[in-house]
């Protein structure tokens, strides 16, 4: 008497299934993850090394890069380099290829902070920012595009931030290199568009890493200013973003190019 109809698993239900599952899978894809070290990267290198892909985390610090991978496992391998160090990015790409086989992925997720006045960023403060957030990211996807455009196939993603979006004070330097990431990926996206690459940022929220739970609990006052304007009332969690980088990265995302992904609490509904 009921009315659900109750169908017998079939196979068109399994093939479905799998193709469902090998669309968000990244089995056999090969990560280069900057600063994957800690705090998002590391989310970012568990859930793609989760996910199936082999990932390489850098960044300028051994120990704390060894003890990422070997908290995660074998599929996570690591490389010390500095980003802002230019002339090394051609080699540091080369010798991961040379190691490892064609990257598919890579993940520009190094990034520093500067909380100043405006009117009290030096000229050395506005630099260091805009080298490491900026003109280092496109040495980096310069040195891995020009690989993957030529093998048609590969996946760069930029770590934006809601200070690319939003008058956040005394972010200025911070906020104008991550407004010009994010107008990097609108025309590296339709460069590489009819090439096989895609080109996609995701701009995190609040998200909750060791460093920012620090900083939010010694001021409480910014806790509460922070939780205002998040309508869903909580922060986000690292694998937040590690979840949406594996989508953007997998071919789930395939027909997704030149666009920017808040992942933020509803941050961008408007503060
Ligand atoms: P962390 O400071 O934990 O991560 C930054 C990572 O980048 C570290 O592992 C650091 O390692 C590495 N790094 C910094 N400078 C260099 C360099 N010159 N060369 C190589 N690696 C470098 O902070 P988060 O995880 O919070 O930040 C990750 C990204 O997310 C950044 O781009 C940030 O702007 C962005 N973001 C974070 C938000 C948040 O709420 N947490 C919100 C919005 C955006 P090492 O020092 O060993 O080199």
């Amino acid at each position: 008497s009921s009315n659900v109809h109750h169908r017998p698993a079939d196979a068109t239900g399994t093939e479905a299934q799998q193709q469902h599952a090998d669309a968000f899978s990244l089995d056999g894809k090969l990560a280069l993850i900057t600063g994957g070290g800690t705090g998002i990267g590391l989310a970012i290198a568990q859930c793609m090394a989760a996910a199936g892909a082999t990932v390489i985390i850098t960044g300028r610090r051994e120990a704390v890069l060894r003890e990422a991978a070997e908290s995660i496992g074998e599929s996570v391998q690591y490389m010390v380099n500095d980003v802002t160090d230019l002339s090394a990015i051609d080699g540091m790409v080369a010798e991961v290829e040379a190691t490892y086989g064609p990257l598919d992925i890579l993940v520009n997720n190094a990034g520093i902070n500067l909380k100043k006045p405006a009117l009290e960023v030096t000229d050395e403060d506005f630099d260091r920012i805009l080298h490491t957030n900026l003109h280092s990211v496109f040495a980096l996807t310069r040195a891995c595009a020009s690989r993957m455009v030529a093998r048609q196939k590969g996946v760069i993603l930029m770590i934006s931030s809601m200070a690319a979006y939003y008058g956040i004070d005394r972010v200025v330097a911070y906020a104008a290199s991550k407004s010009a990431v994010e107008g990097m990926v609108k025309v590296l996206a339709s460069e590489f568009s009819g090439r096989g690459v895609r080109v996609n940022a995701i701009a995190p929220g609040f998200i909750e890493t060791a460093m920012s739970r620090t900083a939010m609990n010694s001021d409480p006052d910014r806790r509460d200013r922070a939780m205002r304007r998040t309508p869903m009332g909580k922060f986000g969690q690292p694998e937040d973003i590690g979840n949406a980088a594996v989508f953007l990265a997998s071919d789930a995302a395939r027909y997704i190019t030149g666009a920017s992904l808040p992942v933020d609490g509803g941050n961008s509904i408007g503060f």
